[in-house]
Formats: structure tokens, sequence, C-alpha cells
């Protein structure tokens, strides 16, 4: 009981957010009668990234630590962009991560006959007008943050007229872009989104949802805000941009409140990684334009596109949960996260052995036509993963700069006369080889191997500095490997004043290796199951994988090479 009581405390001297201790302290005053509920409202306009995952761990995290519930919300108030291919993926990512909204889903568009007789209720309360001017003449009236804005022409409205129009608006008997409804609020307001904000505008494109019984829309301002108020919200999380939004998101409650209920909107910092664009806008373009193969293209940010590179939910929660949550816009870097993948895999991947560039070696005193299966263990760092057999035989494969002609001093792996392991079987030493007189290239590599090395058996004493993978060549499954590197070869490729971040698209981010050597163990690999291929990286089997021909795509390498490179320069 005691020790119970210790960790507790332990536990609660953890740093928390300044969102998460908002939570607390708003749990503690007893406000909202103890009821913590929370949401995430993505717009179904394309697939969910990494920076998604940062406000889903915090939406669905907050709540279930809490003992409140979180909803899910299709922010769909825009039929143009919108498509139900969107709102599959969404849901499928969220539960990749690990949270459930349970029977919570719910759609904007739920609430558009409530939304609509809101807006009828701000017209009759003199609040809302309708406005003839073009969305520009609109916006050059804004004014300047300096300077106030102009009053429209159309102000002045009788609430009898403006409530006719917008009726009207809504039967479809305007064009798209003649009317919006603007809310009245202050058009020298300090704050340019509280200078009259349009609220609904007329769209005459079929909803994915409600089809063609709504000519007008409601704006996110309009929807955002009261979508939480119906839904009963109490802490509406999301990301610094919409901080300046928070006085008209809060003018919206103030005219809807009945008691003393309010959901209360908290930002924090968007997550921007290195080497990469986090906007479902540029994503698109990628993907549109070809520049990546859709939107899981393992090079992607996507949840989709990281899941098909390898890595793991518990991976990318972990990454979430060391940048945390502030009020600061920052970069982070990537490694971070490939550091967070690596640290998650090498607990949960077996060892295999993998040939990337095979270069063949013939072991030429051990009998041709004998083969004998080696104990490998899959994890050291996991006794519980076991091991398994692998073949070893006269005909192998090992990685093709793993020898060299002529070495320099200190390379401990097969050159002519050296002695290398082979890890799990046995040390060979090299005796000769073959090159091919015109291109000079290494056809084979004769070597012969000492029965008394054999790996476990400890008979001979014999010492060596290198030790190789291998495949027994009659054994190999011939495997497609797809080697990734980051897309764009600049730190912060949508940054950069009068450049376009596609001219920042790494051209060697995908090499594709056709002629890969695997153990016999990775034939009966799954899509999406992983791998440590010793000493090159971490894999995993994609989806394009066929019975006869896998193809597995580098999750991550073993280590940072990049921070290497950066630190040598
Ligand atoms: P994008 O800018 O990529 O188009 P968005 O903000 O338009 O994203 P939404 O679908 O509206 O995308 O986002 C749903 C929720 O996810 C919002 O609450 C938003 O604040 C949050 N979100 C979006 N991008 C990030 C990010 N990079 N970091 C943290 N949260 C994000
Ligand atoms: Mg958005």
């Amino acid at each position: 009981m005691n020790g119970e009581k210790t960790k507790g405390a332990e536990e609660s001297k953890a740093p928390v957010s300044f969102i998460e201790q908002i939570i607390i302290d708003d749990l503690k005053e007893g406000k909202n009668n103890g009821r913590i509920h929370t949401r995430f409202p993505p717009e179904p306009n394309g697939y969910l990234h990494i920076g998604h995952a940062k406000a889903i761990c915090l939406d669905f995290g907050m709540a279930e630590k809490y003992g409140g519930k979180c909803n899910l919300r299709f922010d769909d108030t825009n039929p143009v962009k919108e498509e139900v291919e969107y709102i599959d993926s969404i849901k499928e990512d969220i539960r990749w991560l690990g949270f459930d909204w349970e029977n919570r889903e719910y759609y904007a568009s739920d609430y558009f006959g409530k939304l609509f007789d809101f807006a009828i209720d701000l017209i009759k309360k003199g609040l809302a007008y309708v406005d003839d001017q073009s969305s520009e003449l609109i916006a050059e009236q804004k004014g300047t943050p300096v300077q106030p804005g102009t009053e429209s022409p159309f102000a002045g409205r009788s609430v009898q007229e403006n409530l006719d129009l917008f009726h009207r608006m809504n039967k479809g008997e305007f064009e798209e872009g003649s009317r919006v409804l603007r809310a009245r609020i202050d058009m020298s307001s300090p704050n340019m989104h509280m200078r009259d904000p349009i609220i609904y505008r007329i769209i005459k494109s079929p909803h994915h949802r409600t089809g063609n019984k709504w000519n007008v829309y409601p704006m996110y301002d309009f929807a955002h805000g009261q979508c939480d108020y119906f839904e009963e919200i109490t802490h509406s999380l999301c990301t610094l941009e919409f901080e300046i939004h928070r006085p008209l998101y809060d003018w919206f409650i103030d005219q809807l409140m009945t008691s003393d209920y309010r959901p209360r909107q908290i930002e924090f910092n968007r997550l921007n990684l290195t080497y990469t664009v986090m906007s479902k806008r540029r994503l698109l373009e990628l993907v549109r334009d070809g520049k990546v193969n859709g939107w899981d293209d393992p090079r992607m940010p996507t949840l989709c596109g990281l899941r098909r590179r390898g890595y793991t939910p518990e991976s990318v929660r972990k990454f979430i949960d060391l940048i945390g949550y502030t009020k600061v816009e920052a970069i982070n870097d990537v490694s971070l996260l490939e550091h967070a993948v690596r640290n998650d895999l090498n607990l949960k991947t077996p060892r295999v052995f993998g040939v990337l560039n095979p270069l063949r070696v013939i072991i030429t005193n051990y009998p041709s036509g004998k083969v004998e299966e080696m104990e490998i263990i899959n994890n050291p760092e996991d006794e519980s993963m076991g091991s398994r057999m692998v073949p070893f035989s006269n005909e192998i494969y090992i990685e093709r700069d793993d020898f060299m002609e002529n070495p320099p001093r200190k390379f401990f792996r097969l050159a002519p006369g050296s002695e290398v392991r082979l890890k799990g079987a046995y040390i060979i030493r090299c005796e000769s080889f073959k090159k091919n007189p015109e291109s000079g290239i290494i056809e084979e590599v004769y070597c012969s191997y000492d029965p008394a090395t054999k790996s476990g058996e400890h008979l001979s004493g014999k010492k060596v500095k290198g030790t190789l993978h291998w495949v027994s060549a009659q054994h190999a499954i011939d495997a497609e490997v797809r080697i990734y590197d980051r897309l764009f070869n600049h730190e912060d490729p949508s940054g950069q004043k009068d450049r376009d971040f596609r001219e920042f698209l790494n051209p060697d981010s995908l090499k594709v290796l056709k002629n890969c050597k695997l153990e016999p163990s990775l034939g009966s690999a799954q899509p999406y199951d992983k791998f440590q291929f010793q000493r090159l990286g971490y894999f995993c089997a994609d989806p394009d994988s066929t019975p006869s021909r896998p193809v597995f795509n580098r999750t991550v390498s073993l280590r940072d090479t990049w921070a290497k490179m950066v630190s040598r320069k």
C-alpha cells in the first residue's frame, strides 16, 4: 500500500505540459462538473500526417488519462475538397495509433441544421447581415491591423431583408460568390477576425453526406466552436494558428450559452519536422504530380506512409511524448523520430541475414552438396524470441563491399589472405578470387573454412576481428529492397523565400535494389512484418510483395548516418 502511494507521488512529479496542468487544475476546481471531454477534428481533405499524430495523442491521450472522452469529429464544412476515401483512411490511422472514439463519430455536417438556425437567430438579433459584395472587396474593406476597416454599404439592411436574402441564398437562387452572410461584430476591432467575419458562403457542389440539401455552407470559424458547444466539449485543443481566432470562437459561444458551461480553446505548437513538409496541400501536390508513389509512399510523413515504411505506432507516440507541447513554434529534428523508431525496433525485431549487393563466395574445402543447419538466436536483447535454423553450404553470398582486393589498413573484413567469421557459422580465409578482366568487377571469391571454428562449439581458440552476415546461395530468396532516404535535401523545404518546396526534392530519396539475397526464413514474411537485417538496418515487408518475390522497405539504418555526415563537415 505504502509502495503504491510512493509510486503515485513519483508519477505526479513528472513534468506535465501546460495543457495538462490546466486540465488538472480544472478538474481540481470541479469545472464542468469534473468532466473532461476533448475532440479530434480533422478536415477530410487529405491523409493524416505525423503532425496530426501530435494532436491525436493530446486529444485522446488527455481524455484517456483523466477518465474523460474524446470525440472524432470530421470537419466537413467544405464539400469541394472533401472525399470519403479520406474519412476511411483517417479512421484507420487513428486506430493504428492505438486510440478509440467508441461510438462518438461525428461530422460538422450533422449540425448544419442547428448552425443554420443559429445564423437565423443572429440575423434576428441584428448580429448578422447579407453582403452582396465580392469577397475581394470585403477583404479590401477589412483594413489593416493598424487601420480600422470600413463598414459595408449592406451592413444596414433590415432584419426582414436579411432573412429573405439568406433563405433565398440557401434555396439556390444566387450564384456562388455573389453574396455572403457576415456576423456583425466590430469593423474597428484590433483583431481582424472580429471585423464582420464571413460566416456563410454559397457553394453549389453536392456534399458527401448531405447531398444537395444545402446551398450555403458555414465557414470553419462559424462551425468549430459551435460544434464543440453542441458536443459539450470541455477542452478544445488546437494549434497556435487558431489563437487569433479565439476571440471569435468565444464571441459565438457567448451568443449560444444558456448555462455556465462553455468549451475552452487552448492552443499548442504544431509539429514541424526537418527534411519534410507538413501540410496536406503540399502533400497532395506531391501525390498529384507523381513526385511520390501515393499518400502511403514510405517517404511521406503521412501515418500510412510511416506505417508502410515500418514505423511502429509505439515509436511515433514515444517521439510525440519526447517533444512535448509548448507555445513555441519550432522545427523538430527528424533524427529524433528515427531514434525513437530504432529504439523500439531494436527490442521487437528478430535479427536476420539479408545481402543487398551480393558477391558469391565459394568455400572450396566444404563438401559440395552438404548442408548444415546453423542455430542462430533471434534477438540478443530478448531471449524469449528464441532462435532459428539457417542453412549453410559451400556457396554463399556476402555483401560486395565486405570484400576488397586492396584493402586499406584496419579493414577487418574479407581480403586476399585475411580471415573473418561468418556470423553463426565458421571462420573462413580468403585464398583467391576471380576478377572480370574487362570490367574489373570481382565475380567470385574462393575461401577455405576451418571446421574447428563452428560457432558455439568453441573447438578452436582462434579469434578474428571481422564478422560478416551471409546467405547460402542455393537456399537464398531473391528479393527487391527499397532504400529510402529523406524526401527533401533541405532542412526546411517549405520555408525558403521565393523558392518552391519542390525545388528541394532529393533525387536520391529512393534506390531500388533488385538483386538481393535473403535467408530462407524471410520467404514467409507478411506485409508489415519487421526485421533487423544484421549490420544493415531495420526492414519491413512491403504490401507489394508476392509469394515468389518479397519486397522489403528499409525503415531506418542502424545508425544515424546523417548526423555523422554533418559532424564530419
Ligand atoms: P494541414 O495544415 O496539414 O492541412 P490542417 O490543420 O488543415 O492541417 P486539419 O485536418 O484541420 O488539418 O487538422 C486537424 C487537427 O490536427 C487540428 O486540430 C490541427 O490543429 C491539428 N494539426 C494539424 N497539423 C498539425 C501539426 N503539424 N502539428 C500538430 N497538430 C496539427
Ligand atoms: Mg484545417
